[in-house]
């Protein structure tokens, strides 16, 4: 990416073509630092070196000079940050100036100083680093997002090639505000914006279209420098920073909590598989109100709604189809062409599709476990293609208040041993998160299919014993995969890759199955 040139940086930086992610490294001894720098530079090439991270950061800087000579492709950033600014550096300020003048002598090209340092030190000072290096000025808030504009005023005094203002997003709308930043700015100064927390997510990705230089990448997701940084790999291969431009459409999963969604990892993969220019992020909503005001201001061409926004968002929306307002839930938004929000629910084509894969709905009967949101959308689309529907719930008037609306019925537990079903669904959240719990008794499950709407984790107590009598299974990652398969054709207008996007999915999984111990 070639840089939006501002007056302010120096000759010798001009011919630099920075990539968009620069890869923070921190560790505690430098040859673990650069271990990490050798297996990563290919694929990240441009690296900053956290040198406060390290007892003598001084003595380091001759390793680092002998990789850097090794790896001439590789451009670095020395940043020595003191305590008081965040950092672990606890020398003084002469000596953190030096640590940075020898870390370019060693062959970092660009240094970071923050502006609190920087109003301390003699102007000459920081004239004489910057006649050698690179200069980034930069200021964080460790609390908030405020006073943006202020704040960069006040660091225009201290001439700089590059000007970094890392606030702490407490909203989703704080990333409304650092982006407005880096618009009405980064045509003047070259700026690198962004917020830090798990809100700022969308700064990070959508940063650097704003205006920002480059924006910054973990080394993974356990070694972090910052809080919300999102790691080098999933910038690149996850939300394809590289390609994200002004025509990149962008949706999201908005919901509270949000960290360990799926729906990403799901919907990048089928934008990528059909070459949509489109990204997906992970939007954790703590208010209704934050995000339909965040909505409103980023271009947010479609959102997933989960819990619990999925009955409160309905008010927000300007119009919703049929079955959303029957269901009374809403977990995908639209922005249409007109700018308003449209409502469905894909929860309908997530029971129906996998089910129509294996018997015909038309006059199956159909035990339905569960009386909240998506035992709502089983029950409403079941009936709708001619099933005989039973809803038993664990609060009964709620299961009757539900099979009224839906002219289903409803069953007492005492008589499920009466009754065979050619379906049993599980729509409550029995059995997840590597419980053993079952909603049923071995001898309870009488049917021909046992569909759980549980996914995590992908084999539930209920699947083991329905397989174990010989019943065919329908695992809720299936339904997962479908309700976004139908998302993904209601926001792009094109076939969605269920293969595909099963793959992915599968296979995150295992990851997270493989990192957690399961509960006794
Ligand atoms: P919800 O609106 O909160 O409803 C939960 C339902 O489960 C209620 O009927 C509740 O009964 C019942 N329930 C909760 N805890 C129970 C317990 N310990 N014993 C018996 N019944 C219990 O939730 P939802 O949105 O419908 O979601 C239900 C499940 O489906 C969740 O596990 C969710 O992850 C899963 N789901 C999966 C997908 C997918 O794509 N695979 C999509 C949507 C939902 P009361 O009325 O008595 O409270």
């Amino acid at each position: 990416m070639a840089l939006a040139l501002p007056s302010t940086l120096a000759p010798r930086l001009l011919p630099l073509r920075l990539p968009k992610v620069c890869l923070a490294l921190s560790a505690d001894t430098v040859e673990d630092m650069l271990a990490t720098a050798e297996s990563m530079a290919r694929d990240d090439p441009f690296l900053e070196f956290r040198l406060d991270y390290l007892k003598q950061p001084v003595a380091a800087l001759p390793k680092i000079h002998r990789f850097l000579e090794t790896h001439q492709y590789v451009t670095a950033i020395a940043t020595c940050r003191r305590v008081d600014s965040g950092g672990k550096f606890k020398g003084s300020l002469a000596s953190q100036l030096e640590v940075l003048t020898k870390a370019h002598a060693a062959g970092c090209l660009i240094v970071d100083l923050e502006l609190q340092s920087a109003l301390k030190a003699k102007p000459e000072a920081i004239a004489r680093l910057r006649s050698r290096a690179g200069l980034i000025l930069s200021f964080h808030d460790f609390r908030a997002t405020r006073n943006l504009e202020e704040t960069l005023e006040k660091m225009l005094k201290i001439p700089a090639d590059f000007y970094k203002v890392v606030t702490t997003a407490t909203t989703l709308f704080d990333n409304v505000a650092m982006m407005k930043l880096l618009q009405t700015q980064s045509d003047k100064h070259a700026l690198i914006g962004l917020c830090m927390g798990e809100q700022g997510i969308i700064s990070r990705v959508l940063g650097v279209r704003a205006g920002s230089v480059f924006t910054f990448g973990a080394v993974s997701a356990d070694l972090k420098t910052a809080p919300g940084q999102v790691s080098s790999r999933d910038l690149r291969s996850v939300y394809r920073i590289e390609q994200v431009d002004a025509a990149t459409r962008v949706y999201g999963v908005a919901g509270d909590p949000i960290e360990h969604s799926l729906s990403p990892v799901i919907m990048n993969t089928a934008l990528r598989r059909e070459n949509v220019n489109g990204v997906y992020l992970p939007l954790h909503a703590k208010t209704l109100k934050d995000l339909i005001h965040c909505v409103r201001e980023i271009p947010l061409h479609g959102l997933s709604i989960t819990m619990p926004y999925k009955q409160a968002i309905l008010p927000h929306l300007d119009n919703t189809d049929a079955h959303t307002a029957k269901i009374g839930a809403c977990n995908t938004v639209v922005r249409g062409q007109d700018g308003k929000l449209y409502g469905f629910n894909t929860d309908i084509a997530g029971v129906i599709r996998p089910l129509e894969q294996r018997l015909s709905i038309e006059n199956a009967k159909v035990l339905v476990l569960g009386a909240g949101g998506a035992a709502r959308a089983a029950v409403f689309g079941l009936k709708e293609r001619g099933a005989e529907v039973w809803i038993l719930n664990r609060t009964s008037a709620k299961a009757q208040k539900l099979a009224r609306q839906a002219k289903a019925r409803t069953i007492k537990r005492a008589d499920l041993r009466k009754l065979a079903f050619d379906v049993i669904i599980n729509a409550t959240p029995v059995g997840m998160l590597n419980t053993r719990d079952c909603p049923l008794k071995d001898e309870e499950i009488q049917a021909r299919v046992v569909f759980d709407m549980v996914y995590d984790p992908a084999e539930t107590r209920l699947l083991q014993a329905a397989r174990a009598k010989g019943i065919a299974v329908i695992p809720g990652i299936e339904m997962f995969v479908q309700q976004a398969a139908r998302q993904f054709e209601i926001w792009t207008g094109k076939p969605a890759p269920a293969a595909e996007m099963l793959g992915a999915v599968t296979i995150a999984l295992q990851d997270r199955a493989a990192q957690k111990p399961p509960r006794p």
